[in-house]
């Protein structure tokens, strides 16, 4: 139900239209949503990674602090923009994966015939 919310968030209009399976003609019709889910996993780790050279540039401005300073310059930019990297690379991410889904790879599949294809085809 998340998958199907997001769709809903990020259509344009295009995927509004239910497809057709264009061998059997059916509208029962899967997501396969590869790229995007890569995309969110891929993201969310640059994002997060982004978050942990920011603890790094925490870590070095609490350095004028002392010891503690250190530790809760580098916690306190680890956890912030960890979060906040995290999950806006995973936004991100899955923001661009769902674009690859959609105008690159075979992104739906039919549950009567299995057969595969793309929303543009
Ligand atoms: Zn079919």
């Amino acid at each position: 139900m998340i998958e199907a919310a997001l769709d809903d968030e990020w259509s344009d209009g295009f995927m509004n239209v239910p497809p057709l399976c264009p061998q059997c003609h059916s509208t029962r019709i899967d997501t396969r949503g590869v790229a995007r889910r890569y995309g969110g996993a891929i993201g969310a780790i640059v994002g997060t990674t982004g978050g942990v050279a920011a603890a790094v540039a925490g870590a070095e401005a609490g350095f004028l602090g002392g010891p503690l300073g250190v530790l809760l310059g580098a916690a306190a930019g680890m956890v912030i923009e960890g979060i906040v990297g995290g999950a806006a690379g995973c936004a991100a991410g899955a923001r661009l994966g769902n674009s690859i889904d959609r105008n690159i790879l075979h992104n739906r599949q039919c549950r009567d015939c299995g057969h595969v294809f793309s929303d543009r085809s």
